[in-house]
């Protein structure tokens, strides 16, 4: 069985399949409050494509990512796996719990999710009755948790989602993956421009989700002149060097004042960091030749680009 699972499963696109045995989770994991009897925990692992991270790159196109790495997988790909996946094993009489990620539901109070409208969010459920999906990916075996608290693959680096089935099956157990990716060489912080990651790892999610949407005027290819006219142009320079310091109210005002991109029509906001933390991140591990998956050439080829922000500085100083 559970060589079929693991066949059915790539068929449907999975990557990479793990398993983790019930007793891997404490008494008190969600798992067991969604499935009493569950025995064994199935991770399914789905690579973002590199190529999707081009237009990104080269400041040109910057929707591959949302569209197709984030959107089409969350909502189209990997639900399919988990309802394919999850009728053969109910097909043999046991049960399949699927588990994807709700984005807009989050675990910890006063935090916010970048790939979503921050007016979405909703705290209401008690983190306890939902799986912490990172922790389920580490013991499936999927990969290794890094020092900001992404997952990384042997063969994909941080380039992967991934999703699960609680099942009462009992399945042969995936190894766990011993710690040899991430080295704590800090590239991943360095390279966001919004400093949204501190020097412990810790991700600032409203710092996040204001340089994910594109705050950053030298990172930002769309941003017209008149960005944050509203502001203090202190502050309004701050902000477009991704140097101001703020809270979460003050993240929501700024938040309303992002409209550079080509509207959103999507659910998920786009990235306009593109994810550059995880950029990083790939590219040290393939420079480390770490990464199994080799491709014929280096994932960024020249000098990462970096755009004037003269014109916000001038802006309306004709006026004055
Ligand atoms: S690079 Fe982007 S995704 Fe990563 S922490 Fe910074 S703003 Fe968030
Ligand atoms: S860039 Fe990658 S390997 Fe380096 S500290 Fe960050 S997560 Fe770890």
């Amino acid at each position: 069985m559970r060589e079929q699972i693991i066949q059915l499963a790539k068929k449907c696109d999975a990557d990479v399949v793990g398993f983790a045995p019930a007793s891997r989770f404490d008494k008190d994991d969600a798992i067991f409050k969604i499935l009493p009897n569950a025995k064994t925990v199935i991770g399914l692992g789905f690579r973002i494509l590199r190529g999707i991270f081009r237009g990104v790159e080269e400041g040109t196109t910057y929707y591959q990512y949302t569209t197709m790495g984030v959107e089409n997988l969350e909502e189209t790909v990997m639900p399919m796996a988990l309802l394919r996946v999850s009728n053969l094993i109910e097909g043999e009489g046991y049960l399949a719990v699927p588990q994807r990620i709700n984005p807009l539901i989050l675990n910890e109070d006063g935090t916010t999710n970048p790939e979503v409208d921050y007016t979405d969010v909703y705290h209401g459920v008690k983190a306890e009755n939902q799986i912490d999906f990172l922790d389920c990916a580490v013991k499936c075996g999927l990969g290794e948790r890094s020092k900001i608290n992404s997952l990384l693959n042997d063969e994909f680096g941080p380039f992967i989602r991934y999703c699960f089935i609680i099942t009462d099956m009992e399945l042969e157990q995936t190894p766990l993956m011993e710690k040899h990716l991430c080295d704590n060489c800090g590239e991943c912080i360095k390279a966001c421009p919004g400093r949204a990651i501190g020097a412990n790892g810790k991700t600032d999610t409203w710092r996040c989700a204001v340089y994910y949407n594109g705050a950053n005027g030298s990172k930002n290819p769309f941003m017209p002149p008149e960005a944050f006219a509203t502001f203090d142009h202190d502050k309004k320079m701050q902000i477009i060097n991704g140097q101001a310091e703020f809270n979460s109210e003050e993240a929501k005002e700024i938040l309303d004042n992002i409209y550079f991109y080509p509207p959103a029509k999507h659910f998920y906001r786009t990235s306009i960091c593109g994810r550059a933390c995880d950029r990083a991140c790939y590219m040290h591990l393939e420079k480390k030749g770490v990464l199994t998956r080799k491709f014929n050439r280096p994932f960024r080829e020249k000098q990462d680009w970096k755009l004037s922000t003269e014109q916000f500085e001038n802006f309306g100083k004709d006026k004055e």
